[in-house]
């Protein structure tokens, strides 16, 4: 009985796609300044660093300022 043997394969390989970074910085800064904008909001919109009057803002983002550590009451 003969024992069959491995035969050597060949692997092909495709290189990644190259990511077009000059199409996506635009947005990654317009992201970023939008995810500041909300950080803000949430952690620091209150007393005299607040930017609207009142506590609406405050109180719309308690639980998440809770939930992420920021200093409160
Ligand atoms: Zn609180």
């Amino acid at each position: 009985m003969a024992q069959s043997v491995a035969q050597p394969t060949t692997v092909t390989t495709t290189a990644p796609a190259k990511l077009p970074v000059g199409a996506i910085a635009p947005w990654a800064v317009f992201f970023g300044i939008l995810m500041l904008a909300l950080l803000y909001f949430v952690g620091a919109e209150q007393g005299a660093t607040s930017v609207m009057s009142g506590e609406n803002v405050h109180e719309w983002v308690h639980d998440a300022r809770h939930l992420l550590g920021f200093p409160c009451h």
